[in-house]
């Protein structure tokens, strides 16, 4: 069957190829449908990123699915519309035990389509069934984003728990880059009533800044507005999320955060600099003000229900802007304009659902 592979390390050197089909005796068959394409696919295609399985030399890439069950079995009927998990247990920490990777304490963690495991972006995959996740008929093509809202999930969810170790409430939120990840914290703290700022490079009234708008958060273009300009204006922020991915705008959340505030990191960063922190931030603020920074990685399986269901409640709340989340839909064979899209998210197409939308 056809795949897209990559041979790690190699820099471009992702192509459609053929790849072997799966024995399914204890696994669910899964028929994919599409594909999400992020930053780590790209990483990978750039060489920097990326492990292939045992002593294979080629890795199918694809970690975001939307799929369809091939046939009953194992709880699942023919026809059910599902996505998996992305992270699997290193089998020898103990959050792994408690079926907890995504807080895996060694790193000898495997991931679809990214470290060790073959990914999605094939015609058939054989899934563990405890590793699927049901995505409701209504939410349809929708569900291609699942994965990038579990990871959402997981943040909130961990931002909740850290403001919650103290009476607080959250208000007001910054979400800083308005990518996939930032769209969808932003439409997820929406959802739960919070008013929410989301400031990204992109000049107002611009597609991104009005998919922003639609539900119902504000566009900041920072190239205008400064975040603290905007930090002074509204009062600080109880909540800040970063995923523009600039490790000198993440050392700055501190400084954005009013009394008992908590910083999000989910954007990465790699490059070897030293960035600068305001010296009372730290040594005073952060301190006198009971404020956190923290990063976030992956999601637990909760995480993934979470998502999926704040997806579905989204989608009915904000049908049309739910609708232009994908910003970009192309064949397997056209990977390369999904690599190169700057949009929201671009998906890759290898089925149709069958009705659903
Ligand atoms: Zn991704
Ligand atoms: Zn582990």
């Amino acid at each position: 069957m056809q795949a897209l592979v990559v041979t790690p390390g190699e820099p471009h050197s992702v192509r459609v190829a053929e790849h072997p089909v799966e024995a399914a005796e204890s696994a669910v068959l899964v028929r994919t449908l599409e594909v999400g394409v992020c930053g780590t696919d790209r990483e990978i295609s750039e060489g920097i990123f990326g492990v292939a399985p045992g002593d294979e030399r080629a890795l199918v890439l694809g970690h975001e699915l939307l799929g369809v069950v091939e046939r009953d079995g194992h709880g699942f009927s023919r026809g059910d519309l599902v996505t998996a998990t992305v992270r699997r247990s290193c089998r020898r920490c103990v959050a792994c035990e408690e079926g907890a990777p995504d807080s895996c304490l060694t790193g000898d963690y495997s991931e679809r389509g990214i470290t060790r495991l073959h990914g999605f972006a094939r015609e058939l995959v054989a899934e563990d069934p405890a590793q699927l996740v049901p995505i409701p008929r209504a939410l349809g093509r929708l569900g291609v984003v699942a994965e990038p809202a579990s990871i959402c999930a997981r943040a909130l969810r961990h931002a909740r728990a850290i403001g919650n170790r103290q009476p607080w409430r959250a208000e007001r939120a910054l979400v800083i880059g308005a990518g996939a990840i930032g769209m969808l914290v932003t439409y997820l703290l929406r959802l739960e009533g919070l008013d929410v700022w989301t400031a990204a490079l992109d000049p107002p009234g611009s597609p991104r800044a009005r998919l922003v708008e639609a539900s119902g958060a504000r566009y900041v273009a920072s190239r205008e507005t400064p975040l603290e300009d905007l930090r002074d204006e509204v009062g600080g922020f109880d909540l800040v999320v970063e995923a523009a991915g600039d490790a000198q705008v993440m050392a700055a959340t501190l400084g954005l955060l009013r009394r008992s505030g908590v910083a999000c990191l989910l954007g990465i960063d790699p490059r070897e600099r030293t960035v600068e922190l305001d010296g009372p931030t730290i040594g005073l603020d952060a301190v006198l003000e009971n404020r956190v920074l923290f990063g976030s990685v992956n999601a637990h399986r909760e995480d993934w229900v979470a998502a999926v269901d704040g997806l579905a409640r989204a989608r009915e709340r904000w049908p049309e802007a739910l609708e232009r989340f994908v910003t970009l839909r192309v064949p397997l064979d056209r990977f390369g304009e999904a690599f190169e899209h700057r949009g929201v998210k671009a998906t890759l197409v290898l089925g149709e659902t069958g009705g659903a939308r």
